[in-house]
This record gives C-alpha cells, structure tokens and sequence, in this order.
C-alpha cells in the first residue's frame, strides 16, 4: 500500500509540466561595414519552437551541429535573451525577468557545458569551485559550507580530499563530476546538459550517464540533454525531440521514436547509427542525405528539409507542415506522415 502512494506520488510528480517554450525564437543580427554598421539580415538560429518539459523527465534534444539546440538551451535559462517567444518555469514567464528576480530563479536552472576543461577556472582549487555558488546565493558560510562541498564531492563520486586540487590535475571525467556537483550546489530543479559526454572518452561516457541518471532519481531532477546523434541520448531520455535548422520536426518517447520514426529526417539519423550485430548491419539500408544544412540566415521556403528529403513533393517547397499530434503525443512536421 505505501509502495503504491509512492509510486503514484512518482506519476503525478513526473507527469507535472515544469517548462513551457511556446513560439521560442532567437534570431542573432548580422551587421554590414566596420564604421557605419548596417544591419543586412538576421541568422534563424531558433525559429518558433513549441514544446513542454515534464518535471523528473529527460527531454534530449538532438540535431546536427548549427541547428540551434545548444542556442535553444541557452535561451530556455535566458543566457540568451529570445528575440520572441516565452519561457514558462512553472508559473513564471522567464523572458519577463530581469535583475534580482532572474538572478533568483535561476538558482534553481543550471547549465553542464560540453568542455569541462574549458568550463572550470584553472586558477581555482576544486574546494573553491564547488562553494563559489554557495557562497553567490548565500546558501551556506563556515563549516556548514565546508560540510556541503564534502558532501557533493561523495555524490558525484569524488572525494573530499580533493579540495585542495586544481582542475588540471584530474581527468576528463572527473573534471565533468567536479562541474555537476557545481550545478547541483544551488540544489537546481532543471538542468541544461549540453552534450556533456561528447568530449569525454567512450569508456568515460557511460560512467557520466549513469551518474546523471542516479542523481535524478535521488534529487527528482529535470533535464533538457542536449546531443548531436541519437545513439546518444536513447538511454538517458524520456522523450526525444529532434531539430533541423532551428525548428523541431518531431517529438516523441524515447520508444515511439526508435521504432517508428515519422519524419524522414529522423529516419536518416536513426540509420546512421551503426548496429553492433554484423548480420543485420550487413543487410539494411543506410538513409544517406545529400547536400548540407543550408545556411540559417536563408533557410529554404516551405519544409525547411525540402532540398535534402529523399521523399519531398511539390508542395513541400510551397508550404510549411504544421507540428501535429499522430496520437499519443508523437509529434511530427512532415506533410506526408501518416
Ligand atoms: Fe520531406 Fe516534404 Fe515531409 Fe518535409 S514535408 S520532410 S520535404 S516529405
């Protein structure tokens, strides 16, 4: 019976929507001429984006490099400011905020940076590192900070007689346990993951994953995981939503997406991920996409994957497909899905 009320409690915590991105757009500036710059055109980075994240839920969010999916991320915690659109963290419109009122809020939003070499100042000891965010939003002094950084160290696997290093002396993947028990000092509700396995080594990865995963359940995080391939993130998330060129063109669990892939993008990603099993690699067919991702200050009229889809139709250049539902929240933008 109790196992039951907490299982529950579970659902109904999961099933929460905790972030609302509705119309989400941050188009970036491009200027003309040294001395009297004139504006000439805008880059798409993100182009109207419309989706929910689920408290407790990994939402991965892939796409090939340049799509705007770390843009994306960035602009959901307001490191960049949308050109349009708006951010729900709960009841709060985020884009709304400034000063005081954003500074703390986002003690509850955190961001894991793909680099952990780049993202950890060398100058300062591991000790340092940890309670700086402790110390910015007033969270603990003396001893009870002391306490606080030995105690995350032990979470993400790390021990305490670390403090007293630098980031240079630790590899790889220490360093990224060093930059989660960072994030997790301001005890976060959300957090950013930009691809924080790609730089990692292979064997490293899984280990970062896993501790990911066991931190979530413990703390009852939410996290936006942000990847370039699908192989990825199918682990990790919940639910998948996949971008080309600064728009989403399908959404759905982690399950419906893997075994039934609706947008012809999706389907050429899924089969670029090689199978470890040589039979089957032997026989099936690759999706192979001709051209580039074209340019995100031009993007092409209609379905914006019209000049590299194997499939497109007339109409595919002339009309935009809408976002829709296929049924049980599988999300795709392709005229011919069915
Ligand atoms: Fe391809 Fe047309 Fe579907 Fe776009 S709308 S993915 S071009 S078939």
């Amino acid at each position: 019976m109790v196992q039951s009320q907490t299982s529950r409690t579970q659902t109904d915590r999961k099933s929460a929507t905790l972030l609302k991105i509705r119309d989400l757009q941050v188009y970036f500036p491009i200027y003309k001429g040294i001395i009297l710059q004139k504006q000439v055109g805008w880059i798409k980075a993100v182009d109207g984006l419309n989706f929910d994240i689920k408290r407790g839920e990994t939402l991965g969010l892939v796409g090939e490099s340049g799509c705007g999916k770390s843009t994306t991320g960035r602009a959901i915690l307001q490191l960049i400011r949308p050109t349009h659109g708006q951010v729900y963290f709960e009841d709060t419109e985020l884009t709304q905020l400034t000063g005081e009122s954003l500074r703390q809020i986002r003690q509850q939003m955190q961001m894991i940076f793909q680099d952990p070499y780049a993202s950890l100042n060398p100058r300062m000891t591991v000790g340092d590192i940890v309670s700086e965010p402790l110390e910015i939003f007033g969270l603990a002094t003396g001893r009870d900070k002391q306490q606080q950084v030995n105690r995350l160290l032990e979470m993400v696997g790390l021990t305490p007689d670390f403090i007293h290093r630098y980031p240079h002396e630790f590899s790889g993947g220490q360093r990224q346990r060093i930059v989660i028990a960072r994030a997790l000092a301001v005890r976060p509700d959300f957090i950013v993951c930009d691809e924080p396995i790609a730089a990692l080594d292979v064997s490293i990865q899984a280990q970062i994953v896993n501790l990911m995963q066991s931190l979530q359940s413990e703390l009852g995080l939410t996290y936006l995981f942000i990847a370039h391939d699908l192989s990825v993130v199918r682990h990790i998330s919940d639910r998948i939503a996949v971008m080309y060129l600064g728009k989403i063109v399908e959404l759905a669990d982690r399950n419906a997406l893997y075994e039934k892939p609706l947008h012809p993008y999706t389907q050429a990603l899924l089969s670029a991920i090689p199978i470890p099993d040589p039979q089957i690699e032997a026989k099936r067919d690759r999706i192979v996409l001709q051209g580039d991702v074209p340019s995100p200050t031009n993007p092409p009229s209609g379905c914006r994957f019209h000049t590299r889809c194997p499939i497109a139709i007339d109409v595919c250049s002339q009309q935009e497909p809408e976002f829709r539902d296929m049924g049980g929240g599988h999300y795709v933008a392709c005229h011919l899905a069915e």
